[in-house]
């Protein structure tokens, strides 16, 4: 009687257990990618892509500053 009623119990336990095991993996891995689509989506970026908004920088020969290439650019700097 009592081994009838405790293997459901075990099994229960055994589906559970393994059910948090799985879900922590597929939580493990779904950062995994995330960090690695991150990565990769950076990577491109600096490829040179086309929607990049950053704009190449140079450096003014007068005030040092660095300053969009082709952008208007006044030396007001204090002083
Ligand atoms: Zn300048």
């Amino acid at each position: 009687m009592f081994g009838i009623f405790s293997l459901p119990k075990i099994l229960f336990t055994i589906v559970v257990i393994v059910a948090v095991w799985y879900g922590f993996k597929w939580l493990n891995r779904r950062q995994q990618v995330q960090r690695d689509r991150a990565k990769n989506g950076r990577l491109s970026e600096a490829g040179g892509g086309k929607n990049t908004a950053v704009e190449d920088m140079v450096q003014c020969p007068d005030c040092g500053a660095y300053v969009p290439e082709g952008g208007h650019h006044n030396c007001a700097g204090p002083d």
